[in-house]
């Protein structure tokens, strides 16, 4: 009627923006290579249940590629910085110095947990409990009723170390939180709010039930018997809980969910997903020109304090000693380079949940599926505690992701109003470098069982080599 002469649903297909979905996008040759890289990543997550065995494992896994650890060698071109096996920094030389360009890829290493207190060890009506301390954001309910693994190390005043890895094998016991009955929950849990109704202090996990001896005059000869049989099998005392590192995790391995197989469910994704792809992109990409630095750090989920944080000098530690080893002493390079370089804070996002559409906005949420997701922005209602990527960054990964066929999309966590979420983002934009954050959507988010799609995870993986390689 007014005579245009475009076609309506060519112009709509030439003008309107439309989301992908990653599996269109992925043919038989590329179907082969996500499998193996998804079986590959599912290992890893069986592995790598604290903070401390992901940077053991990252380490195995860097050697054999060449990576050599940058106190103990005079090579500059691929080294690793180890700190206190907590966070690690990954670096590898490109073709240009790196005064002409850094790339940065930052993922954290540690996941909501709950930790043994420092005197965890009671008795009460005979049964054998641990007392623990939540780490980071959890539905405390989702941690009841469930087969719990306990992972750590006891450190002796002489520096001997014991590991403990109980509960992940199918021969070795397991530990659980028991709930409370329905029948008797009434009033104590089911009137109740749910950030509520299972205090901190019941997060206790059974561990025993077993006299020590029938000898009832002994005073908590249960909590004995226990204890015996630590001390025979690691050596410990009660006192050696004081100092120890230890975490109760959701125990099992991780699985594929769905009857197509097309996602992934497992404990810690969040943010081990972007771990493994950046770790593995560092030692995949080909050719680089610029020198690529990967960081995997620790308390991100408790807001990135603490030595082994983001918010620590970690950054300037590993960036200073690669310059030292490459003989740059100019008192500027650090920061200069640092305000120049660009930066990939890679972490998971909220994907939008069928049953849960009110909390996000849809033209702006993530989607299982949708492919590699960035966040322009992350904090909470009216971007309060974030730092936002300019557009001319964006434009530049546009481009990247673009020319390399990523499937990727963009979104903020949440309603504007609703809630939100703070990375590590911010603490890489404090030395004035590029930033944004990009992962995968989860859905579950911070669950013992969180699910990702293999589409996504491998379409992140191919975003950080290209990005690498640019
Ligand atoms: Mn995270
Ligand atoms: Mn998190």
């Amino acid at each position: 009627m007014f005579n245009k002469k475009t076609d309506a649903k060519e112009l709509t297909k030439k003008l309107f923006f439309k989301r992908k979905n990653a599996w269109d996008s992925i043919d038989e040759k590329k179907i082969k290579e996500l499998n193996k890289y998804s079986e590959e990543y599912m290992k890893f997550l069986n592995d790598s249940k604290t903070e401390r065995e992901v940077i053991k494992n990252a380490i195995d896994y860097l050697i054999p590629y060449g990576f050599k650890d940058i106190n103990k060698t005079k090579e500059n071109d691929k080294v690793f910085y180890n700190h206190f096996g907590k966070a690690l920094g990954i670096f590898r030389k490109g073709k240009k110095d790196i005064t002409d360009g850094l790339n940065i890829i930052v993922a954290h290493v540690d996941s909501p947990r709950l930790d043994l207190k420092q005197h965890p060890l009671y008795e009460d009506e005979e049964l054998v409990m641990m007392k623990t301390h939540y780490y980071g954001g959890i539905k405390k309910y989702q941690w009841l009723s469930r087969p719990l693994a306990m992972h750590g190390v006891v450190v002796f005043p002489n520096d001997k170390v014991k590991n403990i890895v109980i509960g992940e094998d199918e021969n070795e016991p397991v530990f659980t939180i028991s709930d409370l009955l329905p029948h008797l929950a009434k009033k104590a849990q089911m009137g109740k709010k749910a950030s509520e109704f299972i205090p901190g202090e019941k997060l206790n996990i059974i561990c025993g039930s077993m006299p020590f001896s029938d000898d009832t005059e002994v005073k908590e000869r249960f909590k004995l018997n226990i204890m015996e049989m630590l001390n025979d099998k690691y050596g410990i005392k009660e006192e050696d809980f004081i100092s120890a590192d230890i975490e109760i995790v959701p125990a099992g391995k991780a699985r594929e969910i769905g009857f197509d197989r097309s996602l992934v469910g497992g404990y810690g994704q969040d943010d081990r997903v972007c771990t493994f792809g950046a770790m593995k992109s560092i030692v995949d990409a080909k050719e680089i020109d610029k020198s690529a630095l990967v960081l995997l750090m620790d308390k991100e989920e408790i807001g990135s304090d603490g030595a082994t944080g983001s918010n620590s000098v970690f950054l300037e530690m590993v960036v200073g000693e690669i310059l030292e080893k490459q003989g740059i002493t100019n008192v500027n390079a650090l920061t200069k380079i640092l305000a120049s370089a660009d930066c990939l804070s890679s972490d998971v996002n909220a994907a939008t949940h069928p049953d849960w559409k009110e909390v996000h906005e849809k033209k702006n949420a993530a989607y299982l599926n949708a492919g590699m997701v960035l966040s322009k922005f992350t904090g909470s209602r009216g971007k309060a505690g974030s730092n936002e990527a300019n557009a001319e960054f964006v434009a530049k990964l546009r481009r990247i992701f673009d020319d390399n066929n990523i499937v990727w999309h963009i979104s903020e966590l949440g309603k504007v109003d609703e809630g939100g979420g703070g990375t590590i983002a911010k603490f890489m934009a404090y030395y004035g470098m590029n930033v944004i954050d990009a992962g995968v959507p989860v859905l579950d988010m911070h669950a013992p069982f969180e699910v990702t799609s293999k589409a996504d995870i491998w379409m992140m993986y191919n975003g950080f080599v290209a990005f690498l390689c640019d």
